[in-house]
């Protein structure tokens, strides 16, 4: 469509407003723009937190030269026509508002080139009007320049914050974008330093490893959940990706939310997201999640913030369960379950402090065979409440109450799980304890044994193991981990030797977990037992152990009371 102002019949349907607030929004409108343009590689280029210059450069469709001043009027835009395309939109900008907006307070120049022409246009603008408009080379595209925001309105410039925080919000908008459009090659450039490439590999993924981390990226559960039946209303498609519970935030910065793409500030989707993760996450923590909405364009209005920040929808209900069960989907078929029968056996253990008095634990047994089909799986426990210690129980399991349900912790698993955390802390800060042996001990490994361990040296001294070859199979030990002190370390370093397959670090930090954590079978204090349910609210995924066991059961009140036929 051709660049045209709009009918004053359709402005004044438009959400009137600041379009330009700082820094940042320019980005926005700029991006937004260059996506409209079909772009596939966008740059964003700032200095002073966006102040003194942003420039966006994209290779998308370009502006005929033509229309390139007609794009700088209020209210001309090539993508809407008419009152009607404002209920449809498809696009992320209608208003034609931005370029006049920003050229009312900054100077600007652009440069672009319409993909049919052969020749492009280079315009520049002084408070608003322009003051050169001549032919340049460019190849396909558009480049817009945006210098000296604001200096001509001092009072705006006093409402920003540091350049530091400006520009952390222009990288905000940035990542989200490159978020919403994995397909397209985002470069933010901030003081002449390259701070987010994307891959523009179409995967969500890659965009959130370049965003957030690999880690993240491979922590991420696959979001998909498309409704199609006609008596559920319209269709909508939920995807995106969510983060395990294990690596939640603690802000809600690491939502990002997309309605047919546009970036949005959502209340209700927020909270839709949030819900799903209920029970999952710890207080105070909140999920890390990029989650895109498809929804008919008819259903959702976003003419209601000058920013198009906000959103309004026809059907929030149909859009609340949508999300919050795409989302609570993927999470709970990610999350080991531990089956009830578990539960079982150990509540048949006799003669321990726990053990029923015998006139009920002979309702006890047909009681849980009868209900094994109705008692629903046990959920997933991921983040740990307050906990009430009870007991020890069969010098084994920890037997705790929590909100609405008893607990019982493997303490090995449990106190594996910790050791494992510390260790791999400690030798990630290379601040791994050691224990040295006076004097040295001398051991003698098999030849395979002994391949492995020359070879890996290096790797066993960073997790606190200094060896020296002593001979063709002997070697000595001048220090071991703190953590095996006590412990039969020659037992747990041949151990880690044999263990083949998979990565040989790791197999040496579950190793070494294992053997340094308290057995089962073993009496506990009190102390101790409150001790290690502290450490373990502190592991990031206190429901397995390093074998992937679970760490711990929890059997509801209600399922409690159904085994005493109380319901
Ligand atoms: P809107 O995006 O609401 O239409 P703008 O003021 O942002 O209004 O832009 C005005 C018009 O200029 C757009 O409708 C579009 O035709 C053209 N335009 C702006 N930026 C670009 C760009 N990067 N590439 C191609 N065309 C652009
Ligand atoms: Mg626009």
């Amino acid at each position: 469509m051709k660049i045209k102002v709009l009918e004053a019949k359709v402005v004044s349907q438009i959400a009137a407003g600041e379009v330009v607030e700082r820094p940042a929004s320019v980005v926005k409108e700029l991006v937004e723009n260059a996506l409209d343009a079909e772009s596939t590689q966008i740059t964003v280029e700032i200095k002073n937190g966006g102040i003194s210059l942003i420039r966006v450069t994209d290779n998308g469709t370009g502006i005929p030269d033509s229309e390139t001043e007609l794009a700088f009027e209020r209210h001309a835009t090539s993508k809407i026509g008419n009152w009607q395309d404002l209920q449809q939109l498809s696009t992320l900008g209608f208003r034609g508002e931005a370029l006049p907006s920003v050229a009312a307070v900054a100077q600007v120049q652009m440069a672009t080139s319409a993909r049919e022409s052969t020749v492009g246009s280079y315009l520049s603008l002084e408070d608003g009007r322009i003051v050169r408009h001549d032919s340049q080379a460019r190849s396909p595209g558009t480049t817009v320049t945006v210098q000296n925001l604001f200096r001509k309105i001092p009072a705006r410039l006093k409402f920003l914050k540091t350049e530091a925080t400006e520009a952390g919000k222009i990288a905000d908008v940035v990542s989200q974008y490159a978020l919403a459009y994995p397909e397209v090659r985002f470069t933010f450039i901030n003081e002449g330093k390259t701070t987010l490439r994307t891959a523009g590999s179409g995967k969500l993924r890659d965009a959130v490893s370049a965003v957030y981390g690999l880690e993240t990226a491979q922590s991420m559960l696959e979001v998909q959940l498309q409704t199609n039946s006609p008596e559920n209303g319209p269709s909508i498609r939920v995807s995106g990706l969510a983060g395990a519970p294990t690596i939640a935030r603690s802000s809600r910065d690491f939502l990002s939310l997309f309605v047919n793409r546009r970036w949005v500030n959502n209340r209700l989707l927020t909270f839709a997201v949030e819900e799903a993760y209920h029970g999952l996450l710890m207080q105070g923590k909140h999920p890390v999640a990029v989650i895109n909405l498809e929804i008919p364009p008819s259903l959702v209005d976003v003419n209601v913030h000058p920013a198009k920040m906000e959103i309004k929808f026809q059907d929030e209900r149909l859009v609340f369960g949508a999300v919050q069960k795409a989302v609570r989907q993927s999470l709970v078929q990610s999350a080991p379950v531990p089956q009830v029968e578990e539960v079982k056996s150990h509540f048949a253990t006799p003669s321990t402090p726990f053990s029923v008095p015998q006139t009920q634990s002979g309702f006890l047994k047909p009681a849980a065979v009868r209900s094994q089909e109705e008692t629903p799986p046990i959920t997933p426990l991921i983040s740990l409440p307050l906990l009430r210690l009870l007991g020890q129980l069969a010098c084994t399991y920890i037997v705790a109450e929590g909100p609405d349900a008893l607990y019982l912790i493997d303490q090995h698993a449990a106190h594996e799980r910790i050791m494992l955390e510390k260790i791999r802390n400690q030798r990630a800060e290379q601040k791994v304890e050691v224990q040295g042996l006076l004097p040295p001990v001398t051991i003698e490994m098999d030849p395979r044994q002994a391949a492995t361990l020359r070879s890996h040296l290096p790797g066993l001294a960073e997790f606190g193991f200094d060896i020296e070859i002593f001979g063709e199979r002997a070697f000595l030990v001048r220090a071991i981990p703190a953590v095996l002190r006590e412990r039969d370390w020659q037992a747990a370093l041949k151990e880690s030797l044999d263990t083949s397959g998979g990565d040989w670090a790791e197999n040496l930090l579950n190793t070494l977990a294992c053997h340094s954590a308290i057995r089962a079978g073993q009496v506990m204090s009190d102390i101790e037992m409150r001790e290690l349910v502290k450490q373990l609210e502190q592991t990031s995924l206190p429901n397995s152990c390093p074998h992937g066991r679970p760490v711990m059961i929890r059997l509801t009140l209600s399922q409690i009371e159904r085994e005493f036929n109380r319901t």
